[in-house]
């Protein structure tokens, strides 16, 4: 409904502990505020009496711990309230990193104490993970940590860009409508949507991300002792052998909503158009001319393998998941989102 047409406000009452699931209006935008009691939308906390904006689409629930009345203006795709979460098990598992965190940092000059949590959220597809990374991230800025967000999902992230894998550090409270700061991510381009048209590329880069945030770690106490919050999407039989980790099963809150293969793709399109243009179109992309003749474009890795009948017997196919292999400028590159690399020699190029 357009701003400010008041037929389309309602108030709803919270019970403790239960939660307003809320899919916007695939048109029109959404203004939510709390009138009493206090609230949160995946652990962070909304300001009383202030109208908040939600845009098309965007799906989120107001969960409050001791009861609140909400008042919405605006049609929604769905909007219903729920009294079964699992947000009691979720902060369960908030307070157990705190701890954690606590002991850490009690003890700064041992290096194997004085490391925060690592946790690792994994889970079928389309079973909250990002949200759960979210809260838990967000509770532990509100304690006044700040943990590290390690996001490994190409197809759906939640920093930056499709196609990329990154990490940034989580100083307060994720905001609902904006998502995770943008000001320091550590950004590695992949290119592609899905891990598996180059798995061995994903895996030098998560690598790369993985070796440059130890180093960080070393030489930071205060994100060291915060820990750091990945989400993957598959759980890896090594952990399985391994001391020192707990595997902690939670279940999946029945807000969470499925996307099929069109949805994605199109949550995509739109992340891609949000990166250029901004959430609500306030950013104007800023566009430089170049020549072909002064750029070089390269694709990482891929590319045709010998296939293994082509090679001696007991020989196993090997391409370098990082060889530069170099494309023509032609018309194939339209409307393909390519990475500016900082190398200055092709062969430092690692998709930084
Ligand atoms: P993927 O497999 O794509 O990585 P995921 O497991 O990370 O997905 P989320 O992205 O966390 O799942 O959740 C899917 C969608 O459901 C998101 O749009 C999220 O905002 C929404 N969602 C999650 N929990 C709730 C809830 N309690 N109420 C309403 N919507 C929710």
């Amino acid at each position: 409904a357009p701003p400010g047409s008041s037929k389309t406000v309602r108030q709803v009452k919270l019970d403790k502990e239960c939660e307003l699931r809320v899919e916007v209006s695939p048109e029109y935008p959404l203004r939510l505020r709390v009138l009493n009691g206090t609230a949160e939308i995946f652990g962070t906390e909304i300001p009383p009496e202030i109208w908040m904006t939600f845009p098309p689409r965007l799906k989120f629930a107001v969960f409050t711990w001791y009861g609140a009345t909400i008042e919405i203006d605006g049609t929604t795709e769905t909007d219903y309230t729920a009294d079964e979460t699992p947000m009691i098990s979720y902060v369960n598992v908030h307070a157990v990193l705190d701890a954690r965190r606590n002991r850490a940092k009690a003890s700064p000059s041992d290096s194997d104490a004085s490391q925060g949590p690592r946790v690792i959220v994994v889970g079928p597809t389309d079973s909250g993970k990002s949200t759960l990374a979210r809260m838990l991230l967000s509770w532990a800025a509100k304690q006044g940590w700040k943990p590290t967000f390690v996001d490994l999902d190409i197809g759906q992230g939640s920093i930056t860009i499709p196609g990329c894998i990154s990490a940034t550090p989580i100083e307060l409270p994720i905001d609902p409508v904006e998502g995770i700061p943008l000001d320091m991510p550590l950004v590695y381009f992949h290119g592609h949507v899905t891990p598996s048209v180059n798995v061995d590329l994903y895996k030098v880069l998560v690598k790369e991300l993985a070796q440059v945030l130890e180093r960080q770690f070393a030489g930071n106490v205060e994100s060291r002792a915060a820990g750091m919050e990945k989400l993957w999407s598959m759980l890896r039989d090594v952990l399985k052998n391994k001391a020192n980790v707990d595997v902690v099963k939670l279940h999946k809150s029945g807000g969470v909503v499925s996307r099929n293969a069109k949805v994605r793709q199109k949550a995509r399109a739109f992340r891609i158009r949000e990166y250029f243009y901004g959430l609500t179109n306030d950013l104007s992309p800023h566009s430089n001319i170049a020549n072909f003749s002064d750029l070089c474009i390269y694709r990482v890795g891929g590319g045709p393998q010998a296939p293994r009948s082509a090679l001696p017997v007991g020989a196993e196919p090997t391409a370098d998941p990082t060889r530069l292999i170099p494309v023509n400028i032609n018309q194939d590159l339209l409307h393909l989102v390519l990475a500016v690399s900082f190398a200055k020699e092709p062969d430092e190029i690692i998709s930084r």
